[in-house]
């Protein structure tokens, strides 16, 4: 063997080892690699303009008022729809007349900026026993100052009637204080915080709504939905708020819970979502615990008549119900307690639902009005990319674009656009990401974010929507 071939043999045996060595690397690590830059330069870093400024604070909540107002609603025995009108002690007549006499009392105060409307109708159904019945609606409406978005209206509501343990019984007390006296104590509060004490002027309006009617079959919150319209409103959001009130494990006050329904794009995305999304950013993670879900497992409220209509609609609702004190006949049975009482209420808690509320409702009626026609094209290709269409608005500075991992459950700002109708995410395919894009007024305001998807022609027949949907 001369010297040569020795070395040939040495370096030939260490390549051997060397890949036996990184062979059962590959065996036994179940490690990959990162998955690749996307894009591979790394995201712009944008600055972004800040949130409202003027913020309410907690404080200005009057815990008092609340009370005060679920106080005078219990004290009416029952709301039960089908109980009298017309009686000013008992009955769901009762409870409308200490709702408009607050709502009065703040529109006074606002200097006449509030206005109320009393909304009578009549209706029949399966929980009517057929026959045809009164009902009422009050709303306390804020108008928008700009000429434009005051025909956009957002919407807090909660329903003042309530329901004994027989849904058709309208005799026995059913003192509703926490379904739904506090979600009505919420409406009326919002009201009083957004006319009367903070008393800067919004863009849009805002409408704080009592109904009654949900508890025989959303009847209050149908009409609220059909009643906006036909007065020519667009519905930028509605935030229902109904059983608000008690907060009785460990450690409260707990987050509120915000329920939220699927949307069409990409089967997850669509406006409650993103209206429930907006809510979480502008109260923060730690006042909103977000559920991806229209409502409590096989349950209901009145976002639902406007989820259905294609509106951005959401429910707030306690953390943890307490199924003896809701729709329950007060009583006592083997030791046990049952019935919807003012005793068992947090106003700690429920002031914090207030205050979510009244904030979302103030920043989301400062926004610009929403993109439309968001359209995401640029599949097959390596750059995804957005169009849509902005109404021309003085007080817009821009545009955030926004995407997000498939799996994440929010949106992060991507870029800020001050011009155009369109954004190329250069190196960044249409296939793991989804993207959205959201409109930032000059006050620092977002609207709700309107997520791309294909343009209507393009999309395939299993996307497309079946007729009268
Ligand atoms: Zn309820």
């Amino acid at each position: 063997m001369t010297l040569q071939h020795a070395f040939f043999r040495r370096q030939q045996t260490f390549i051997a080892l060397a890949a036996i060595v990184m062979l059962s690397f590959v065996a036994v690590s179940p490690a990959r690699a990162q998955d690749p830059a996307e894009p591979p330069g790394g995201k712009p870093a944008p600055k972004l303009p800040a949130w409202p400024s003027g913020r309410i604070p907690r404080s200005d909540v009057s815990e008092k008022d609340l009370r005060g107002i679920i106080t005078q609603l219990v004290a009416c025995g029952t709301r039960s729809t089908l109980s009298s009108w017309t009686d000013p002690k008992r009955g769901v007549g009762c409870g409308r007349d200490h709702i408009v006499a607050r709502f009065d009392q703040i529109a006074k105060a606002s200097g006449g900026r509030l206005q109320v409307v009393v909304d009578k109708w009549e209706t029949s159904g399966p929980r009517t026993s057929g026959k045809t019945i009164h009902l009422e609606n009050v709303y306390a409406i804020l108008p928008g100052t700009d000429p434009v978005l005051k025909k956009t209206i957002f919407i807090v509501s909660g329903h003042y009637d309530s329901r004994a343990s027989n849904v058709m019984d309208a005799v026995s007390d059913a003192p509703g204080a926490d379904d739904d006296g506090s979600g009505t104590a919420v409406s009326i509060e919002c009201a009083r915080l957004l006319a009367d004490v903070v008393h800067k002027p919004l863009r849009a309006t805002v409408l704080f709504a009592t109904v009654s009617g949900e508890e025989q079959g959303l009847y209050g919150g149908m009409r609220l939905e059909k009643w906006v319209k036909e007065q020519g409103y667009t519905v930028g959001g509605m935030l229902d708020n109904d059983i608000v009130g008690a907060d009785f494990t460990p450690g409260a006050p707990h987050r509120v819970r915000l329920f939220s329904g699927n949307g069409e794009v990409d089967d997850c995305d669509g406006p409650a979502r993103e209206l429930s999304r907006l809510i979480e950013e502008i109260d923060g993670v730690h006042a909103i615990r977000m559920i991806f879900r229209l409502d409590r497992y096989g349950r209901g409220g009145d976002q639902m008549p406007f989820y259905r209509a294609g509106d951005p609609a959401v429910r707030f609702t306690e953390p943890v119900e307490n199924y003896h004190h809701e729709h329950q006949t007060p009583r006592t049975e083997n030791g046990v307690f049952y019935g919807d009482e003012e005793k068992f209420l947090n106003f700690q808690f429920m002031g914090n639902v207030a205050h979510d509320n009244a904030e979302a409702l103030r920043e989301l009626a400062l926004a610009p009005a929403p993109p439309t026609d968001v359209i995401l094209t640029g599949a097959v290709t390596p750059s995804a990319k957005l169009a849509w269409k902005a109404e021309p608005d003085a007080e817009r500075a821009g545009l955030e674009v926004l995407w997000r991992e498939t799996t994440n459950p929010r949106w992060s700002v991507y870029d800020y656009v001050t011009s155009g109708d369109s954004y190329v995410f250069k190196d960044v395919s249409t296939d793991n990401h989804y993207f959205a894009v959201r409109a930032v007024g000059k006050n620092g305001a977002r609207s709700i974010a309107v997520p791309g998807q294909p343009p209507p022609r393009q999309q395939p027949p299993w996307m497309q929507k079946p007729k009268g949907h």
